[in-house]
């Protein structure tokens, strides 16, 4: 039920909102770090928005339970924090675009302090939102938390961002212009009296059925900014894995990889510039060498897609891609096809352990998305957007512009410079999982096959099988291709 603004003890004091978005965080946070000066009072406020749990039109939620868990998580954990600094946070289930301007007009607000997000969707509730603050005289200012580079300081206007990473990278690369992070304030504004906090819901009442935590998985990622901080401090400096990142991260197994940072950058309980002043203190107390700077390169991936998707806007998430290039012979209707591939029934064994991965724990590693993709695309001929469309709803580390410009990179729509290019399946099984410890970790009615048959069991005799205690097409499917 709606409160009573007529009541309201508050209407005579100003106050500010902080609508928080992919921002979701304490430390170096604009908006925040804006929106609680010179206020007496402060109300955080997060829309739980009904529209990211809907069924999409290929049968699953638009935020599947994973990504969903780890939001709600962070919720926790970012009104704990908000608490211990004398303030809370207001949560909604309802649209942006009504719950904030009846927020506004509850506290007598005239100003909205949030964060630019990318993507049609959110720019649209975007615009409703500034629409009917406007017609209560209020306004909303965005800040970008999410960048490494501010927009002024790039060499180039955005809309001229470089159609190839190599231009964008070499044109940043030399003196990246990185500004200090935002301090995060000792202390906050209270909440306005009469507002009432509100329940941060549970899985099931947004329609969506918790999973049980997979023990194979390569890290019980737990939502917020506190784990978010604690594993950067484990990556870089407890573990001191960071030395040895370029040469581990085409890893397969376990939590040291690589950096397992995407989930938090996400939704922002991470910061990127924190990430990158946490490589440069490295670079300087323990060692700067090729694994540091190929952090740095991996983060330069992520800035150029955002850019990218801002440049290219809706045309990301169409068939022909960023290069509005007319594509065929990509089935939309394959939908048996389609769902083994989603289940990781494919009888590929390389591709079947990565999606069985995705599907019981929200991750997938780099390499493993780059090959079920192509697999998805340029094997099974199945329309890319598909593919994108169960990422988004599967994966924790869900981002916009890094889920649908990587798409279009290896669905041949969008940035990559090499026309046709094709994963190998076999090949990339080979050399990624040589005796295929990462297929067996996920397929366990695999592991009695000999290391040197275990990427192509399809071929495995019938007499055979039952040695290996397989039989294709019972308890294993026969390879779809
Ligand atoms: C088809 C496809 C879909 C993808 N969807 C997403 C997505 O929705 N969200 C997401 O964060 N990443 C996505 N990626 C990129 C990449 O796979 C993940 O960022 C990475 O696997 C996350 O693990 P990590 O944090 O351990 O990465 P690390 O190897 O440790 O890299 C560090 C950080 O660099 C950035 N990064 C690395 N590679 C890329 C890349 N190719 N594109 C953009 N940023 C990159 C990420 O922020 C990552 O956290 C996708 C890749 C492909 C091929």
């Amino acid at each position: 039920m709606k409160e009573n603004i007529n009541t309201n003890p508050t209407n005579k004091h100003q106050a500010k909102i902080l609508w928080f978005r992919n921002n979701l965080r304490l430390h170096d946070n604009e908006a925040l770090f804006k929106a609680q000066k010179l206020t007496e009072y402060l109300l955080p406020v997060y829309c739980i928005d009904p529209r990211q749990f809907e069924a999409t039109k290929l049968g699953f939620p638009k935020m599947g339970s994973f990504r969903a868990g780890f939001l709600l998580e962070t919720l926790h954990d970012l009104r704990k924090n908000l608490r211990s600094k004398g303030s809370d946070l207001v949560v909604r289930v309802g649209k942006p675009e009504e719950e904030i301007p009846f927020l506004a007009d509850q506290v007598k607000a005239t100003l909205v302090y949030s964060s630019h997000e990318i993507g049609t969707e959110e720019l649209e509730v975007v615009e409703a939102l500034e629409l009917k603050l406007w017609r209560h005289q209020a306004f909303l200012e965005l800040c970008w938390p999410g960048n490494l580079l501010e927009t002024e300081e790039l060499p180039f206007p955005f809309k001229a961002t470089p159609n190839t990473f190599t231009e964008f990278r070499k044109s940043v690369e030399k003196d990246l212009p990185i500004n200090e992070l935002y301090p995060e304030p000792d202390t906050l504004p209270a909440l306005p009296a009469g507002v009432v906090p509100g329940e941060i819901p549970c899985l099931k009442k947004l329609g969506l059925t918790s999973e049980d935590a997979d023990d194979r998985a390569v890290l019980a990622f737990q939502g917020g900014e506190v784990a978010a901080l604690a594993r950067l401090h484990q990556y870089t400096w407890s573990q001191n894995l960071l030395k040895d990142y370029k040469e581990t991260r085409n890893g397969l197994l376990g939590a040291d990889y690589s950096t397992k940072f995407s989930p938090w950058l996400a939704n922002g309980a991470l910061s990127v510039r924190k990430i990158y002043y946490e490589i440069r203190s490295y670079e300087a107390q323990v060692v700067k060498n090729k694994s540091t700077w190929h952090l740095i390169f991996e983060l330069l991936w992520r800035e150029y897609f955002r850019l990218i998707a801002r440049k290219y806007q809706n045309n990301i998430f169409l068939k022909g891609g960023i290069k509005g290039i007319e594509v065929s012979g990509l089935s939309s209707t394959r939908k048996k096809t389609f769902r083994r591939w989603m289940n990781g029934e494919t009888g590929i064994p390389f591709i079947d352990a990565n999606m069985r991965e995705l599907k019981q724990t929200g991750f997938m590693s780099n390499r493993g998305r780059q090959n079920v993709a192509s697999f998805l695309t340029k094997d099974l001929k199945i329309n890319w957007i598909h593919g994108a469309m169960y990422f988004e709803s599967q994966l924790i580390d869900y981002d916009v512009s890094s889920n649908w410009c990587n798409w279009n990179y290896v669905a041949g729509v969008g940035n990559d410079p090499r026309e046709d290019r094709y994963f190998n399946i076999l090949s990339q099984a080979k050399r990624y999982d040589g005796k295929g410890k990462y297929v067996k970790h996920w397929l366990p009615e695999l592991k009695n096959v000999p290391d040197n048959k275990i990427h192509e069991v399809g071929k495995i005799k019938p007499q055979e099988q039952s040695q290996y205690g397989i039989s294709l097409g019972a308890n294993y499917p026969k390879p779809i291709v």
